[in-house]
């Protein structure tokens, strides 16, 4: 699932070697990705990549004063090809052939078509629902006043934080490693923090989504791979020692995602019971 650090990388590496380039053809084999019909995808023949950036998780590929929102949902993949996609590759949900040959292509894996895409008036994506409704960026992190306000909430940190309308940015996996830094349990709720433990996360927040875009930015050469190994140092690594402490680290399995953590440093010693385990036994 790629999260802000992927997607700001991608968007980077997509702006560079776009630039400039100019639409020959485009096309939506995905029959229910596109979301907006006007104006069409035809709309972008002629017209040239000005801009790629990104709106928390969401791409958005500007073509002058037209853009593609996209939304790459848990499976999908924004890159560009060389040639043209072979009509028989069922994971090409939407293709936009570039004159010098390549191709920019969103594809999903899996068998679900969950992926979309709205091609929108540029001075429009600001209001679209998808983008109006994301709280600020989680990088860089909003100041600590206007932070600290975002997360005193009663809810969980770990939901809350990967809750795009408070915080835009954080998924599954980036959220264990935020909460491993600034030492605090998952389950913390947001409205319990004092102002060391807000700061804390404040400065997590940075750190680690900081830290991820230097090591893709070494890392990545012109294009971001579909499988980038993701610098991750507790997300999914249970059993394993913590890498500051060497506590084994602990998991909550959830139905789709799990939540990793340190008990020494994060849950006071305790291991919590595992979800999926307890809702079995109920
Ligand atoms: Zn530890």
């Amino acid at each position: 699932m790629p999260e802000l650090p992927e997607v700001e990388i991608a968007a980077r590496r997509l702006r560079n070697g776009l630039a400039g380039a100019r639409v020959a053809a485009a096309a939506a084999p995905g029959v229910v990705t596109m979301r907006t019909f006007d104006p069409p995808l035809d709309a972008l023949v002629g017209r040239a990549v000005s801009d790629v950036r990104r709106a928390g998780k969401m791409p958005i590929v500007e073509f002058g004063d037209l853009a593609l929102l996209v939304h790459l949902m848990s499976a999908g993949r924004l890159g560009v090809f060389e040639g043209r996609a072979s009509p028989r590759d069922r994971r090409v949900r939407l293709r936009i052939a570039l004159e010098d040959g390549r191709e920019l292509r969103l594809r999903e894996f899996g068998t679900q078509q969950r992926a979309w895409a709205k091609l929108l008036p540029a001075s429009e994506v600001a209001d679209d629902e998808s983008v109006a409704t994301l709280g600020p960026e989680a990088w860089p992190a909003p100041p600590l006043d206007e932070f600290a306000a975002l997360v005193r909430q009663p809810h969980h940190l770990h939901p809350l934080l990967r809750d795009q309308r408070t915080i835009a940015g954080i998924g599954r996996s980036w959220v264990d490693e935020i909460l491993w830094t600034a030492r605090l349990s998952p389950f913390r709720q947001g409205s319990e923090l004092d102002d060391k433990a807000v700061a804390a996360l404040h400065r997590a927040c940075d750190e680690v989504i900081g830290g991820a875009l230097e090591h893709y930015e070494r890392i990545v050469g012109d294009s971001l791979p579909d499988k980038a190994p993701m610098p991750l140092r507790v997300h999914a690594r249970q059993g394993e020692p913590c890498p500051r402490c060497e506590t084994t680290l602990e998991a909550v399995f959830f139905k789709d995602h799990v939540t990793t953590y340190c008990p020494q440093e994060q849950t006071g010693g305790r291991v919590l019971k595992d979800r999926r385990l307890s809702r079995l036994l109920r």
